[in-house]
């Protein structure tokens, strides 16, 4: 198409030339012919006289075919060829011109008949040639144009194209090349267009590979140290599972904990907590060989995976090292910083069961690394411990329990226990705690001590708290009813329901469900619960007490309570923990500690119960030192409800009327400031 339109266009520009030179010529060779007759008829006459007038008969030829000569008067003097009249038969293209000839004497008039045909013939063969160089030098003018537009726009725009396509086809954001044209300077435009917008293209997909890699960094790193997260490390620890299953290889695995790391951060503040978790992570990492992995769990626990372990004496050798590195101390703004670490070991193939797949392999080899960690911090931190078959049975027997608590609740195989208190200068009964029992179907009672902790991680704390909470005040109220007015009942909330950010609501229902008066439950919270982290407790306990509830802090002395704190908590009751007790009598320290919570109760104007009183001895030297509460096994142990209603009835001394009605204006005194 294109080729046939420069083919068109430049036959037809040669043919504008061509046409008229044609006919120019057709033109100029008749005039030659016609001056050439003339000239060759001029010079037969010029010497002609009129009477003999003659002219050679060889004059007449292919062109002058005719000649009449006349005299001035018009007279005929020669006649020779062809006529008019003789010609008028054939077709030839005649042509009839008059000229004026000088003769002997005088000019003469010759009408002459000249046959221009061959000129025509000689003309059109002329004109064909013309036309044939016209066409050759049009087509060879369309090829080496066709040639040159095909080398300087069609393959550039083919590249163009291609590339485009390339892209397209390959369809997964592969950028096409750039594109270079050479020798097209009227498309270099259009190629830099082109090559910025790939510039811009690649640019934005480098810099979104850029973020892609750093998200895939932080997505597996730990902030502050740099070392892998706990993501990373599942993946690795599956990697490991998986060689060391395929090459029969072995490999162990050890936690790393700080130990007494929140008091650490407490007492140097979080900055220089921080750095030091940092600092640990590096020894960590240092010290392990490249292959080996080191990663950051949590706050203040690491975990090292080790590769080719020989056996389990040079895991605990690497231990060893771990901890030597771990706690050697190092100077961080003026302090001198030692970190104390455990840690807990478990071993590949040594310590798991055989057969599983390769994801539950990973999982019960850290959990039983983790067992061994715990091994080390229960018996006294600062050590390692191997996982060994002590710790497996105590595990499995923790996991059979942890089922069984599932059943536990609903099967209704609790109780709730209540075990009395008195004031101790009237001996008259104030209420109970309420202490939960756990009647299990094949081992009997079950101590709290035992599986409130597992409730706790297990998750189950929540329900099973709501049901010892509704329990008592239920009961609690059906005493009132019987008679027993005023008795109060104090029960155990765990730091879990405490941070639950439920346990308003659930008391409050709980209150409104059975009906008892706010100020005859009092909750008892452990000091660790409270100082875990007081300026949240402090409101959580705003709103509680705020309710109308009483509030106790269990446990006191065991914990670090912070007296700063102490001041600003809505607490009306504290109760000294059993240990103090237990050797009041002998020990001259727990007597300091019994005088100092007795004190502080006073100062706060809050109320003082003493646990765990097991003779008469203890009741008298508490009353000596003014403490306000008594409760322990020498006044009852904790019984059930039947039980509970027979003491009542069988306590000599009665029961204190409105037990808990002097406590209210001692906590509005408080918070007025008179104290
Ligand atoms: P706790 O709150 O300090 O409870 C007092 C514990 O001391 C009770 O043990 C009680 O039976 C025992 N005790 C009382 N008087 C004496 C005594 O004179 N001598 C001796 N040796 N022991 C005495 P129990 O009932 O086994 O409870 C142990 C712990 O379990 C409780 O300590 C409390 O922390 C937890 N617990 C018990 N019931 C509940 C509950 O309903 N909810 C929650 N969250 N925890 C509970
Ligand atoms: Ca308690
Ligand atoms: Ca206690």
């Amino acid at each position: 198409m294109l080729s046939g339109l420069v083919l068109a266009a430049l036959l037809i520009a040669q043919l504008v030339f061509v046409v008229p030179g044609v006919v120019n010529r057709y033109d100029s060779t008749v005039d030659t012919l016609v001056s050439i007759e003339r000239a060759k008829l001029q010079s037969a006459v010029r010497y002609t006289g009129v009477d003999e007038f003659d002219i050679p008969g060889t004059l007449l030829n292919n062109t002058l075919v005719g000649i009449r000569i006349s005299d001035e008067t018009g007279n005929l003097l020669l006649s020779k060829g062809e006529t008019k009249q003789s010609l008028a038969a054939t077709d030839t293209n005649v042509k009839t011109v008059t000229w004026s000839l000088l003769a002997a004497n005088g000019s003469v008039r010759a009408d002459v008949l000249l046959d221009i045909s061959s000129v025509g013939w000689s003309t059109f063969l002329h004109a064909l040639k013309l036309l044939g160089v016209a066409l050759f030098s049009s087509i060879a003018g369309t090829l080496f144009a066709l040639l040159g537009i095909a080398r300087f726009y069609i393959h550039p725009l083919d590249l163009l194209v291609d590339a485009l396509q390339t892209s397209r086809a390959n369809g997964d954001g592969t950028i096409p090349e750039m594109v270079e044209f050479n020798d097209s300077e009227d498309l270099n435009p259009l190629a830099e267009e082109f090559n910025s917008l790939i510039d811009a293209q690649r640019t934005a997909a480098r810099q979104v590979k850029v973020k892609q890699q750093y998200l895939e960094f932080a997505a597996h790193t730990d902030q502050l140290t740099l070392l892998p997260n706990r993501r990373k490390f599942e993946d690795g620890l599956k990697a490991t599972v998986q060689e060391a299953a395929r090459d029969n290889s072995k490999f162990a695995v050890f936690l790393v904990d700080l130990d007494n790391f929140k008091f650490f951060n407490d007492q140097y503040g979080h900055l220089v907590g921080d750095k030091m978790v940092a600092e640990v992570g590096n020894r960590l990492r240092t010290m392990m060989r490249d292959n080996d992995l080191v990663a950051r769990l949590d706050g203040d626990e690491f975990v090292v995976i080790q590769k080719d372990v020989l056996d389990r004496d040079s895991a605990e050798e690497v231990a060893a090292r771990l901890m030597s590195v771990a706690t050697a101390p190092y100077e961080y703004r003026g302090f001198t910083l030692k970190a104390a670490v455990s840690v807990g070991i478990s071993c590949f193939p040594h310590d798991v069961h055989a057969g599983q797949d390769e994801e539950m392999l990973g999982e019960e080899i850290v959990n039983n690394a983790s067992v061994a960690l715990q091994e080390a911090k229960s018996n006294g931190k600062n050590q390692y411990q191997l996982f060994n078959e002590t710790m497996r049975s105590r595990l499995t027997a923790r996991i059979r329990l942890e089922q069984d608590l599932k059943n536990a609740l609903v099967e209704e195989q609790f109780e709730v226990f209540y075990q009395p208190k008195i004031n101790i200068a009237t001996r008259e009964v104030t209420g109970a705690e309420a202490l939960v029992r756990w009647n299990h179907p094949n081992r009997g009672y079950i101590s709290p001590e035992e599986f409130i902790p597992v409730a706790e991680e297990a998750g189950m704390i929540i329900e099973l708290g709501e049901w010892i909470l509704r329990t008592a005040c239920k009961q609690t109220n059906e005493l009132h009813r019987m008679g027993y007015m005023g008795l109060n009942v104090a029960v155990n909330i765990s730091a879990v329901q405490f941070t639950d950010g439920n346990l308003l609501p659930m008391v409050s229902k709980a209150l409104r469900d059975t009906q008892l008066r706010p100020e005859l439950l009092e909750l008892e919270i452990t000091e660790s619960a409270v100082m875990h982290d007081p300026e949240e407790v402090i409101e959580s306990l705003l709103e509680l007490s705020q309710f109308g509830m009483r509030l106790a802090i269990d446990d006191f002395g065991t914990g670090y309570s912070s007296l700063a704190y102490l001041k600003r908590f809505p607490v009306d009751t504290l109760k000294i923990d059993r240990a103090f007790i237990i050797d009041i009598s002998s020990d001259n320290d727990d007597v300091a500690i019994v005088e100092a919570v007795l004190g502080l109760g006073r100062h706060f104007n809050m109320k003082v119960v003493a646990e765990g009183i097991e003779d008469e001895e203890q009741l008298q030297f508490l009353k000596d030192q003014g403490c306000d509460l008594a409760q322990g096994f020498y006044i009852s142990k904790p019984l059930e409800l039947k039980a509970y209603i027979s003491w009542l009835q069988s306590w000599p001394h009665g029961i204190q009327r409105e037990a808990s009605s002097n406590i209210v204006p001692l906590k509005a005194l408080r918070k007025t400031g008179t104290s």
